[in-house]
Order: C-alpha cells, then structure tokens, then sequence
C-alpha cells in the first residue's frame, strides 16, 4: 500500500518538525462502497506501519461526499471534495497551521488545485521515491 520512499518521507517531515495530514477524496463511502470505518481502519493500518521506522501522520480527513452519484446523506456539492480545499482549510485552523509555511504533495493535479486555493505550496508527485522528491522541499 507504500509508493516508494512514502515513509521514509513521513518519518523525514516528522524529524523536521512538519506535521503531517492525509486528505483524500473517499467518495466510495458516498456511494456505499465501503463505510466510514474503513477509512479510519485504514489511517489506523498506516500509522501501526510508520510507528516501525518511529514515524507517525498527525492526521487524516477525507470528503466522502459526491456531487451527482451518492447515497443522499452524501449527495452534496460539498466544499471538502479536492479540488475544493475545505479539507485543508478545517486542518489549517484546527492546527493553527501557517498555509505560508506548509506543502503538499498529490499525485493528481486536483490534489494541487486544492493546495492553491488554501494558499499552499502544492507539489505534483508522480513517480519515483518520494522521500527524494520530499527532502528538497523542506526547509531545516
Ligand atoms: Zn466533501
């Protein structure tokens, strides 16, 4: 479930003292594919993995909504659903984050619309390790 150097990146952001949040499009739960809980089992299975090399992620938030194919209670045109960037925005407050001072990296180019309009360094990450294609971007 790793891309390449995904948690030596995380332990890397941790030891330089970034937070770090997954933010993740889940629509599957609008469309009743898979339940809430799934979700937060899986953000459960990844930090279980990262506490291994002594890493963590702080936090996770995921838009479970759609605009047109959903289950009604998650039919809406929410403002969380990337390229919005209502998820980064909850984290920004919640931490007291300066969005000046924080990226993100996405492997999809909604992912870095989102990071624009939260007035975030967004970073396109294709393939490769990404502990690499982290390490120059963070600043000591
Ligand atoms: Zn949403």
């Amino acid at each position: 479930m790793w891309i390449p150097g995904a948690r030596e990146a995380i332990k890397l952001a941790n030891d330089q003292g970034y937070l770090v949040f997954v933010v993740t499009n889940q629509s599957g739960i609008g469309r009743g594919y898979y339940g809430e809980q799934a979700v937060h089992a899986l953000h459960d299975q990844m930090n279980a993995d990262l506490a291994k090399i002594d890493a963590h992620i702080d936090g996770l938030e995921f838009c479970p909504h759609h605009p047109k194919e959903a289950q009604p209670e998650y039919l809406t045109t929410c403002d969380c659903r990337k390229p919005a960037p209502g998820m980064l925005l909850r984290l920004i407050a919640k931490w007291q984050i300066d969005p000046a001072q924080s990226l993100m990296i996405g492997d999809k180019d909604t992912d870095v619309a989102a990071a624009t309009a939260a007035n975030v360094s967004g970073h396109l990450f294709s393939d490769g390790n990404l502990r690499d294609f982290l390490a120059p971007l963070l600043t000591d």
